[in-house]
């Protein structure tokens, strides 16, 4: 049912790819993917190889090793997560299930106000609770949170798990960054006849560079999950929230449940589809 594969307006690359790129998701995305990227070449090249490796990395430390191994890490996982959201269909209602005969039959009964079932007129289809149509996607999505640009895509059932992972990892990854950059530049301000720039002349300059934009990266990051906590803590949608929905009685951990389709397990960590999350599976809705 919600093969993408068969969407006729989504920009599938190739059968079972879901891509709803537009030209601004194509831009915010690649600038996404250089920050994480960028973060990751400057921390590793500028701060932590001259700290704790000399120029033929002789002195190999168990401290040095950890320190790279956990920002590659971070960036990795965020590239991944990322990735995910960006390529998962978020769950899309089939289209023309409705005929024209259906339609103009909605229209007689005339009670959109107390008719508990609604309609798309541009999917052709009912629209369950909690599902809103995405002029950008121009699908029905289910459970849809958000139409988020820096991900180029829907933010809904089948890929929010993804993208709270994605903001978990970038913040982690930033304030790493951010801890290792002010660290170093502390140090070499004490001992400076220490320190030599590691990309002469422009080192210290790009680095000091890179550590601003991940500044104001992690401000904006730290504010999208900001609203994703109150999402997840009123259980109601950022969409349903702009259209004055009423919130449901459901607990944290029951909203939490339903979003990584499974009770608590170390593979909330990870950015794999399981349980409910996948389409088709024999899991209870
Ligand atoms: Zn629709
Ligand atoms: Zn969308």
């Amino acid at each position: 049912m919600w093969d993408c594969s068969e969407a006729p307006d989504a920009k599938c690359m190739g059968r079972k790819v879901w891509c709803a790129a537009d030209s601004c998701g194509l831009f915010c995305t690649g600038f996404a993917w250089l920050t994480i990227v960028g973060t990751d070449f400057a921390v590793s090249r500028l701060v932590l190889r001259p700290w704790f490796f000399n120029d033929d990395a002789e002195f190999v430390t168990v401290k040095g090793i950890l320190a790279l191994a956990t920002m590659h890490f971070l960036a990795g996982m965020a590239l991944l997560c990322h990735l995910k959201v960006v390529f998962t269909c978020p769950g899309v209602e089939q289209r023309n299930t409705l005929t024209s005969e259906d339609l103009r039959c909605f229209d007689a009964s005339n009670d959109l106000e107390t008719n508990s079932r609604r309609v798309c007129r541009t999917c052709r289809c009912y629209k369950p609770p909690r599902t809103h149509h995405c002029r950008v996607c121009n699908r029905c999505v289910q459970r849809m949170d958000h139409h988020c640009p820096w991900v180029s895509n829907c933010i809904g059932k089948y890929n929010q798990k993804f993208f709270l992972l994605f903001l978990l990892y970038v913040v982690l990854g930033e304030l790493y960054a951010v801890s290792m950059f002010v660290a170093r530049g502390l140090q070499c301000l004490n001992r400076s006849n220490e320190c030599v720039d590691p990309m002469r002349p422009y080192g210290t300059l790009i680095g000091l560079i890179v550590c601003i934009v991940s500044i104001f990266f992690l401000i904006f990051v730290l504010t999208m999950a900001c609203d994703q906590c109150e999402a997840i803590s009123d259980d109601i949608s950022q969409i349903d929230r702009l259209q004055y929905q009423k919130q449901s009685e459901r607990t944290i951990y029951e909203t939490l449940t339903e979003i990584f389709g499974e009770d608590f397990s170390v593979y909330w960590l990870l950015p794999v589809a399981r349980g409910r999350m996948v389409p088709h599976s024999n899991h209870r809705e």
